[in-house]
């Protein structure tokens, strides 16, 4: 693993998941000194579900609980909250998305769980460790690692090299990948990240983001911690200019305290890799795709993606799947990068509007936020039966389809096992309680028998590990081919053009 950011940390936790044995080096000697992504989607806490630590990272969260709404004024002294927003599902229906709820969390705050976490789990996490160079062969990827600390270089054998080494990825311009995408979005802001004790000029009005609307210091505050942390982003390039004053006219309050911590200047970008692999080296998070914050996507796909690829490197290293596995890591995850990229940048829009009237031709933000996107090709089995047509998008209407993350549905009264939890790490065939299964499956193959809405009596659903459905069908014995199909690669998608 190159990268022990958000994503490559989330990588290790996933293939430790699995039972893989994974290094993690990391160039820099702490993780992310930058609040960076506050919002994390219910997917993200899916998988984080998944991997046993939901209700640590919600205890992580804790000083943002309750800070979801968007708030707007002149300055933050005079800035009111937005009415509260709650997009609804089909026909305005109230829905229960996810088993779990979104989390507000700091990136600076979430890495060292997943950096703790990692490391109990029995990865190898080593930061102060550059990857300076790396050669691929047939048989494995050799690395050549810088210690940071001693000046010490050694090499590093892998089967496989997951890069997670963010926006700017040496590991992907020097696989010489190139990027595709819209560019450049908007105008070029700036960053500035500040402490300042402003617990009692919120209290009762806390916030995600307030929007500023004062004519000499225009922007958008964002909580990172609700009390001492915050982060001011404004238009312009310059990082140069007075920030304090900029800052106390923004609050309209003296605030004694204030220190400004670090000043970012930064342009929204929407670019998307032209290929997420080649030969034994995967890239993912940011090296991948880098998108737009306004539809806080960015380390969320990435998350995604980390989830997507764990299991097939693990069925792969592990013998229990063909390597054709792995190239539909590209078919699945690289339009769900674009599909999440673009999005983002069509969502521009003031805060007012955003938590007001998002866009009805825009994704459905529970489609989004629920990882809805479809896989059209992949590690998927495509029936005959016309059971795995199209996911609507601009609504939140989740059926089970082939290629989309199967509907959350409780399965027990105290509301604690949900059908996501059916599956990862292993698989798992759900039918309803009257459906005859025939004989017993192949190994590997879990059966669970529920009557949920969205499954038609007679019906079977195959997932995979990540929670999205592989096939669907009436015949049992067509589940046991498919499930055998996709992990020797009979399935699989075919290698992108330029291998
Ligand atoms: C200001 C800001 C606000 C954001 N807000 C949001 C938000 O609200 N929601 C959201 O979802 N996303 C948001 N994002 C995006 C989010 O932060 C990124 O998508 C996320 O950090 C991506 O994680 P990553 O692990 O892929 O990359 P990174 O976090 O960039 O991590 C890459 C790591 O790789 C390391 N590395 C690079 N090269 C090497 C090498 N050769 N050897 C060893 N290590 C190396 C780097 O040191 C770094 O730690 C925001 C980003 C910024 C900058």
């Amino acid at each position: 693993m190159v990268g022990g950011g958000l994503v490559g940390l989330t990588s290790a936790l996933v293939l430790r998941h699995h039972d893989v044995a994974v290094t993690v080096v990391e160039k820099r000697s702490t993780t992310s000194p930058q609040p960076k992504a506050r919002r994390f989607h219910v997917r993200s806490m899916e998988v984080f579900r998944e991997l046993g630590l939901a209700d640590l990272v919600h205890r992580a969260a804790r000083d943002l609980a309750g800070h979801d709404r968007m708030a707007a004024g002149r300055t933050l002294v005079e800035a009111e909250l937005l009415p509260p927003w709650r997009p609804a599902g089909a026909g305005g229906a109230v829905v229960d998305v996810s088993p779990e709820e979104p989390c507000l969390i700091a990136q600076d705050a979430l890495e060292p769980v997943l950096r703790d976490a990692a490391v109990a789990a029995g990865a190898t996490v080593r930061f102060d460790t550059e990857l300076v160079a790396f050669a691929q062969d047939e048989d494995e990827v050799v690395a050549e690692l810088l210690d940071r600390g001693s000046g010490e270089r050694s090499r590093l054998r892998a089967r496989h090299v997951v890069a997670a080494d963010g926006a700017r990825s040496p590991v992907r311009e020097a696989l010489g990948i190139g990027r595709s995408g819209h560019g450049p979005i908007g105008e070029p802001n700036v960053n500035v990240y500040f402490h300042a004790d402003l617990g009692a000029v919120v209290d009762g009005r806390e916030f995600n983001l307030c929007q500023i609307e004062h004519p000499d210091a225009p922007g958008a505050l964002a909580s990172v911690d609700g009390r001492r942390r915050w982060v001011f982003m404004g238009p312009g390039d310059s990082t140069d200019r007075d920030w304090p004053t900029v800052l106390r006219t923004a609050l309209g309050v003296a605030a004694p305290d204030l220190v400004v911590r670090s000043v970012l200047p930064w342009r929204a970008e929407m670019l998307v890799a032209d290929r997420y692999s080649r030969g034994r080296v995967h890239l993912a998070g940011d090296s991948a795709h880098v998108m737009p914050p306004f539809a806080a996507s960015g380390a969320n796909t990435g998350i995604a993606d980390a989830h997507n690829l764990g299991w097939k490197l693990a069925a792969v290293l592990r013998g229990r799947a063909a390597p054709a596995l792995l190239d539909s890591y590209d078919a699945e995850r690289r339009p769900a990068g674009w599909f999440a990229a673009d999005q983002s940048s069509r969502r521009t829009q003031g805060l007012r509007t955003l938590a007001t009237a998002p866009d009805p031709t825009l994704a459905h933000p529970f489609v989004l936020a629920a990882g809805g996107f479809q896989y059209a090709e992949g590690a998927l089995v495509h029936g005959p039966e016309g059971l795995d047509d199209p996911e609507p998008v601009t609504a939140f209407e989740p059926a089970g389809r082939v290629g989309t993350r199967i509907p959350h549905r409780w399965l027990d009264r105290d509301r604690t096992r949900s059908t996501i939890d059916l599956a990862g790490p292993g698989w798992a065939l759900l039918t309803g309680t009257g459906t005859p299964v025939g004989a017993p499956g192949p190994s590997g193959l879990a059966v669970h028998r529920h009557d949920v809405d969205f499954l038609p009596a007679g019906e079977l659903l195959l997932i995979r590990p990540d929670h999205v459905v592989a096939w669907r069908g009436t015949d049992p014995a067509a589940a046991a081919a498919a499930f055998v199909g996709l992990l020797d690669g009979r399935h699989a998608a075919p290698e992108p053009a330029g291998a």
